[in-house]
């Protein structure tokens, strides 16, 4: 792909033109570098981040015990062997993001403390011109790219998803979004209530159970969660072996790999199957005397949610220990003391938690123009989920929402490396997706099909998410084992991608 913008600008701006810019520097962003540097080697690239430092979710969270639930070996980059347990703690995963930049020398290419604002493109200069607002100026400076590789996650990082709850201004506690977590928080011998049961909630509980009076977790609806050994028997006795961190690495992913299939599986062939063994594993940690039927089993079926990884059964463990409990009921208002609930009952709380999830934020909450025309991103046909019609030059890395998100990350990382070299072979620099005469009949669905998956940020802002249709390359699965032969092989000239 050759540089296409006048000289003039060029001379301007000559520190502040790339090849590809990416924006973000969260897990995505650090693997489209990477895969930019070990396939691309010509290209130019930097990483414009709006933080002070790099990570994306495992910097901007804060509350207590922040840990992935997915593991590792399928979280962490195909190209860099993870050694510690399967579930990692932020820190341990912002060590590992650290070495992955320094090892492949990756620092240099990232600004920080950059927020992209705008994104303009231009046909005729066959460019996009970025207004970046450095250190949270409102003058915005110039930063030009020929290929935008947006990689700035699906939600906004600054604030999270509260509902309006009735009564909150009378409550005389704090209330506490996990996303805007106050460092200082003092809940020693406090008493919490934390609505929500999403993973959050899951490692809110044990982390903050010993030293709150006593913690609740406030759920209008259980979720599933699936309790195991924070342990993988298979890599112990691999590195017994001295198996290389390489090969534990490959072998591991491929095992946890294909246990997953075999649970997605079972949640379609067998799900009352899958939902007693999950549950199963619920009343071993929590008693006879429990009622998991009222507060541990979901009227949806299991992996239309990605299934919250309890390590260690720790959750379970802090409710049977009498420090937590769950109590499963629809909140009726906020009063000065807690919350009423509908069946009458009150909550009393010193700090009330909403972990009720995110916001999205689509494209970075960034206002894109193609050609002078303000883009409506939800009007636009995802091309595999990568690539938009009608928008040029443009990828997003929006990854797995069960298996893990990293996994996709790669096969899009490799995606648009191969179509960055195959825009080289051809000699052209603009691609943009459309479709063929045969595509525009195709059902408009939406980008995540609910019956699929059914997390409330996506159902809540889907009409601003593009569509997808019915045929490849229209469709976006969110199935790894399809995707992971289908993106690999993807024909770039099926006619779907207009080369300039
Ligand atoms: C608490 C929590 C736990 C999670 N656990 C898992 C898990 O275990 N497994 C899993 O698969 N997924 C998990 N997820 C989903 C998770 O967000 C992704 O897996 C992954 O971290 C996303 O990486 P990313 O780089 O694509 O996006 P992000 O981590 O969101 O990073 C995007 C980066 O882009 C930056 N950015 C955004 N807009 C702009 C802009 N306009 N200008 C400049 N910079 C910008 C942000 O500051 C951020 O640093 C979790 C999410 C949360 C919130």
């Amino acid at each position: 792909m050759n540089v296409a913008v006048n000289s003039s600008q060029l001379n301007q701006q000559a520190e502040q033109h790339f090849d590809i810019l990416i924006v973000g520097a969260g897990i995505s962003g650090i693997n489209a570098a990477y895969h930019l540097k070990d396939q691309c080697k010509d290209k130019t690239f930097a990483m414009l981040e709006v933080q002070d430092s790099f990570g994306g979710t495992w910097h901007t969270h804060k509350y207590p015990g922040i840990r992935s639930d997915s593991d590792l070996y399928t979280f962490g980059y195909k190209w860099k062997p993870w050694s510690g347990p399967p579930i990692a703690k932020a820190d341990e995963i912002l060590k590992y993001l650290g070495e992955s930049l320094d090892e492949n020398d990756l620092q240099q290419h990232i600004r920080f403390s950059h927020q992209v604002k705008s994104a303009e493109w231009s046909t005729e200069n066959k460019c996009w011109t970025l207004g970046v607002s450095v250190g949270g100026s409102d003058e915005l400076q110039t930063f030009t790219c020929n290929f935008l590789w947006m990689c700035q996650g699906y939600y906004r990082h600054s604030e999270g998803y509260t509902p309006d709850f009735p009564g909150s201004e009378n409550f005389k506690g704090e209330i506490i979004h996990p996303q805007t977590w106050p460092e200082d928080l003092d809940y020693k011998g406090k008493k919490v209530v934390v609505i929500g049961s999403g993973a959050t909630a899951a490692t809110l509980i044990p982390s903050m159970a010993d030293d709150c009076e006593h913690i609740t977790m406030l759920q209008r609806s259980p979720t599933y969660f699936a309790a195991r050994p924070n342990k993988n028997e298979l890599v112990d006795t691999l590195r017994q072996l001295e198996v290389s961190d390489e090969w534990i690495h490959e072998i591991a992913r491929k095992q946890v790999l294909a246990e997953q299939k075999k649970v997605t599986h079972r949640s379609f062939e067998d799900p009352d199957g899958l939902k007693k063994d999950l549950l199963g594993a619920a009343k071993m940690f929590l008693g006879d005397d429990f009622d998991v039927d009222k507060h541990f089993t979901p009227s949806y079926r299991p992996w239309r949610q990605r299934l919250a990884f309890v390590p260690d059964g720790d959750m379970f463990k802090a409710i049977r220990s009498g420090n937590a409990s769950v109590v499963t009921d629809t909140i009726d208002t906020f009063t000065e003391a807690g919350i009423k609930l509908k069946s009458g009952e009150e909550l009393e709380a010193d700090i009330i938690i909403t972990a009720t999830g995110f916001n999205m934020s689509i494209l970075g909450d960034i206002e894109f123009i193609i050609d002078d025309e303000k883009l409506d991103f939800g009007k636009t046909w995802a091309h595999r989920g990568i690539l938009f019609s009608g928008i040029p030059n443009m990828a997003w890395v929006f990854g797995y929402l069960r298996t893990s998100w990293t996994m996709r990350s790669d096969l899009v990382s490799d995606f648009v490396c191969r179509l960055l070299n195959h825009m080289d072979e051809k000699g052209v620099n603009m691609v943009t997706p459309h479709l063929r005469e045969k595509d525009k009949s195709m059902p408009e669905l939406p980008f995540v099909d609910p019956e699929n998956f059914n997390a409330g940020y996506l159902l809540r802002d889907m009409d601003k998410m593009p569509i997808q249709g019915d045929r490849q390359p229209w469709v976006f699965s969110q199935d790894y084992y399809a995707e992971k032969t289908e993106i690999p092989e993807a024909d770039l000239e099926d006619g779907t991608l207009i080369y300039k």
